[in-house]
C-alpha cells in the first residue's frame, strides 16, 4: 500500500521545499495546486485566465477547480508510489472531497504533517521570496489576504485530521535539513507501527 501524505501549514512554511526532498527520497508524486495553477496562469489557458486575478489578489480559487485538478491528477498517476499533497486541501469541503475521491479509489490519506511557523518569520520569508522571485501574491498586501484566509479556511483542517487521529507537528522554524528530519522521522515511526499492526494481526490470526 502506498504513502498518501499531506504536507500542512501556512504559506511560506516550507512545504514545496519539503515536498521536493520526499519526492527525491521515497519516490511520491508531488501534486501542489499552487504550482498547477501557476502553470496553467503561464500557458495562458482558459483555466489561467480564469484564476490569475483571484491568485494575485491571495484569494483562494474555487474548491471546484481545484479538487477537479487533483482528481484529474489520481487518475492519470495510477501506478504512484503515493501523493503528497502539498498546499492542498485547503478548505474542509476539499478535504472531504480528497477523503471521497481517494475512498473511490481504495486509498486514503495516511498521515498530514504541519509544519509549524510563526507567522513573523513567514512574513520576513516572503519578503525575501517576493524581492528574489517576484511572485505577485507575494507582495505584502497579497500576503496579508493569504494569511488571513489560511487562519479563517484553512485552519479548521486542523482539528479535522486531528480527529482522524492522522496530524503530527513539526518545527518549521529550524533550517531545511533538520525540517526535513523530522518529517522522516515521523513517516518511519508511522510506517514501524503500521508493520507492527500487521503483525499483530498475523499472528491473531494464526494464534501465535
Ligand atoms: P503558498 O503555499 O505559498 O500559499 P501555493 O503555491 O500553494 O502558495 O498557492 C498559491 C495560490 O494558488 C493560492 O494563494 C491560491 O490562490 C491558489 N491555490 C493553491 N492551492 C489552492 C487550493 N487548494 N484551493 C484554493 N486555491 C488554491
Amino acid at each position: 500500500m502506498g504513502l498518501n501524505l499531506v504536507l500542512f501549514g501556512p504559506p511560506a512554511a516550507g512545504k514545496g521545499t519539503q515536498a521536493k526532498r520526499l519526492v527525491a527520497e521515497r519516490g511520491l508524486l508531488q501534486l501542489s495546486t499552487g504550482d498547477m495553477l501557476r502553470a496553467a496562469c503561464k500557458s495562458g489557458t482558459e483555466l489561467g485566465k480564469k484564476v490569475a486575478g483571484i491568485m494575485d489578489r491571495g484569494d483562494l480559487v474555487s474548491d471546484e477547480i481545484v479538487i477537479a485538478l487533483i482528481e484529474e491528477q489520481l487518475d492519470t498517476h495510477t501506478d504512484a508510489a503515493g501523493f503528497i499533497f502539498d498546499g492542498f486541501p485547503r478548505t474542509v469541503a476539499q478535504a472531504e472531497a480528497l477523503d471521497a475521491a481517494l475512498a473511490a479509489r481504495d486509498m486514503r490519506v495516511n498521515s498530514v504533517i504541519r509544519l509549524k511557523v510563526d507567522d513573523e518569520a513567514l512574513v520576513k520569508r516572503i519578503i525575501k521570496r517576493f524581492e528574489e522571485e517576484g511572485r505577485k501574491d507575494d507582495n505584502p498586501d497579497a500576503f496579508k489576504v493569504r494569511l488571513g484566509n489560511y487562519n479563517k479556511q484553512t485552519a479548521p483542517l486542523l482539528p479535522f485530521y486531528a480527529k482522524q487521529g492522522k496530524l503530527t507537528e513539526v518545527d518549521g522554524m529550524t533550517d531545511i535539513e533538520s525540517v526535513a528530519l523530522s518529517i522522516r522521522h515521523v513517516l518511519d515511526r508511522q510506517s514501524e507501527i503500521a508493520a507492527t499492526k500487521k503483525t499483530g494481526f498475523f499472528a491473531r490470526l494464526f494464534g501465535r
